[in-house]
């Protein structure tokens, strides 16, 4: 397997995002209204699904269901693409129909329709959490067709959050990993170190923080690999690879980690056969960069420890 072949689900696709429709009331109302104009529907986190094909549900606006209305771009047939977050009554209505979470829906869609998902997902995620203004308290409304909320009370504008996160693959002298586990997953369960940037730090400084402080290992040398939208509920995933100094013994912090260690290339593709140790699923980036430093398919089926 060649780094062109991994797959890097949600990062793959871009789409056209519209911005300039995004204040233009009359347009936007003309999108809404075309017959080509397709809407996927939100319903706490999960998106509709076709009850026979089990694909996600892109239905015409005109039979869309109340909710809040975010534009989402423009495909390459040059339609538009909305996405609406169902409102708590046509939530209660749509729960008899299907729905899958994005997770499940990643490892078996396109790389065009995950961009999208994903987009859709991140969106109604953060507008669900953030109703009200931290300024003032008050209700907000939504604004520029989903891109902002914004505070009629003090005229305050407040957009999408998103938490960048690093995720790192630190390997050793002798091309072995370092992987973790946390003490509440199940036994055998192993990933990459990770952790949240904080403010006023580096994605770099990030890394080494974040590996120092789960396996007390100090690395050299930090190179950022890829990025990742990881909307559960709103992270950036940072993918980084990192080189340990000289020959260190790992030990886990105890607090994130419960056991952190090094795995031969050869040690892991056995203990992954075996069922020993279970790695994340393809559709994550902390499975790509293992991928990436393996060097070929793990033995096992791709869909990892969920
Ligand atoms: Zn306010």
């Amino acid at each position: 397997m060649t780094s062109s072949e991994r797959r890097l689900v949600f990062s793959e696709a871009v789409h056209d995002r519209a911005v300039g429709y995004r204040g233009d009331a009359e347009s936007l109302h003309q999108l809404w209204t075309h017959p080509q104009t397709r809407v996927l529907m939100v319903s706490r986190g999960r998106v509709l699904v076709d009850p026979v094909t089990a694909e996600p549900l892109w239905r015409p606006a005109t039979g869309a269901p109340p909710g809040e209305q975010y534009l989402l771009g423009v495909d390459e047939a040059g339609h538009a693409r909305f996405a609406v977050s169902l409102t708590a009554d046509a939530t209660a209505d749509a729960t008899a129909e299907p729905s899958k979470g994005l997770r499940e829906l990643a490892a078996t869609v396109g790389a065009s329709e995950s961009g999208w998902l994903c987009h859709a997902v991140a969106l109604a995620n953060w507008h669900a959490t953030h109703t009200h203004c931290p300024r003032c308290g008050s209700p907000t409304e939504v604004s520029a067709a989903g891109a902002e909320r914004r505070c009629p009370e003090d005229d305050s504008t407040h957009f999408p959050r998103v938490d960048p996160a690093v995720i790192v693959l630190v390997t050793d002298a002798q091309s072995r990993a370092l992987l973790g586990r946390q003490e509440v997953w199940p036994d055998g369960r192993f990933s990459t170190l990770a952790g949240f940037v904080e403010p006023g730090e580096t994605a770099e400084q990030a890394v080494r923080r974040e590996v120092a402080e789960e396996s007390g290992v100090v690395v050299d040398e930090v190179r950022l690999m890829a990025t990742q939208p990881w909307p559960f509920p709103s992270s950036l995933m940072i993918g980084a690879s990192a080189v340990a100094a000289g020959s260190q013994d790992p030990r886990p912090d105890g607090v994130e980690l419960s056991e952190v260690r090094w795995f031969a290339r050869e040690e892991l593709a056995q203990s992954v056969a075996s069922g020993a140790v279970a790695v994340p699923g393809r559709v994550s980036i902390s499975r790509w960069l293992i991928d990436g430093w393996f060097g070929g398919d793990l033995p096992d089926d791709g869909a990892g420890w969920r």
